[in-house]
């Protein structure tokens, strides 16, 4: 479990140092975050926040990844607003293309751990990680199945919190 935010490794996290775009510090650690932000005269939806502003009700995520995120977690959890809410006040870690989509297990989010570190690595995933395409995908194939993406960053890795089931999705950029 990562020691800043429970759903991001701290080695899958990724800080900024440009200034608060919301309220203007450079102290303490400052993260990417995507969506609408009240108070922010940023002109668009690519934010840098410092915690206090990133853990505040003046950010929402985009209306399309929000409902996503609340259709995966009404169909795999017993407690979807919790785990809605706890999405919004994540930082931006890998980008969604038109398809909100985040492993759950055991009733959680799986926490993301990052990408395979090059294609051999990328090629082995599919052994040790189910895949996840808006819920669990193509099990019987994972022993067999190559993963050879253009993009080694386009491979996301999730790890459950709960037990020893390991995720990947595929989110070509
Ligand atoms: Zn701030
Ligand atoms: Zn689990």
């Amino acid at each position: 479990m990562g020691t800043r935010f429970r759903y991001i490794a701290d080695v899958a996290l990724k800080t900024a140092d440009d200034a608060c775009t919301r309220c203007g510090t450079t102290t303490g650690p400052r993260y990417p975050y995507w969506g609408e932000v009240t108070g922010d005269p940023h002109d668009s939806i690519e934010h840098v926040l410092c915690t206090d502003c990133l853990q505040s009700n003046a950010v929402a995520r985009l209306a399309w990844e929000a409902d996503g995120l609340r259709a995966i977690a009404e169909k795999f959890s017993t407690r979807p607003a919790s785990l809605v809410e706890t999405q919004r006040v994540l930082p931006h870690v890998f980008t969604m293309n038109g398809q909100a989509d985040w492993p759950i297990c055991c009733d959680d989010w799986c926490e993301f751990t990052g990408h395979p570190a090059d294609r051999d690595e990328a090629r082995d995933i599919p052994k040790s990680h189910q895949e996840w395409n808006n819920g669990p995908y193509g099990t019987e194939f994972n022993a067999v199945y190559e993963l050879l993406p253009e993009l080694v960053s386009d491979v996301l890795l999730f790890e459950c919190l709960g037990c020893d089931n390991k995720f990947h999705m595929h989110n070509p950029t």
